[in-house]
């Protein structure tokens, strides 16, 4: 048993992850071919943690983790969350956060 391929629990589902599992990008509407490998998690554990989703993206759309204590990655969405939930820490924490748009 290595990186290369196991199995977590997401959400109550068992999946597939490892670097060898091809899947694509979580982002709606990107369908960058990607792998289940750590370096496209969102957070630092398969499968979810305080720190991210468990969510695997691509380059465009995984970014420097908003909290200072994780060390992955995070996705847009638990990066808006985290500075949502602590708007003293990043004075950006930004308006755009908030934006909603009706369509
Ligand atoms: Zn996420
Ligand atoms: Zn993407």
């Amino acid at each position: 048993m290595g990186y290369a391929h196991y199995e977590i629990t997401r959400n109550g589902k068992t999946i597939e992850a490892g670097y060898s599992v091809p899947t694509t990008c979580e982002q709606p509407g990107c369908n960058e071919r990607i792998d289940r490998g750590l370096a496209h998690l969102c957070g630092e554990t398969p499968g979810g943690d305080e720190h991210g989703c468990g969510g695997y993206f691509c380059g465009n759309h995984l970014y420097m983790n908003s909290n200072p204590a994780a060390c992955g990655s995070a996705c847009r969405g638990c990066n808006d969350r985290y500075d949502a939930q602590h708007p003293d820490e990043d004075e950006e924490a930004s308006v755009d956060a908030m934006v909603v748009t009706f369509n």
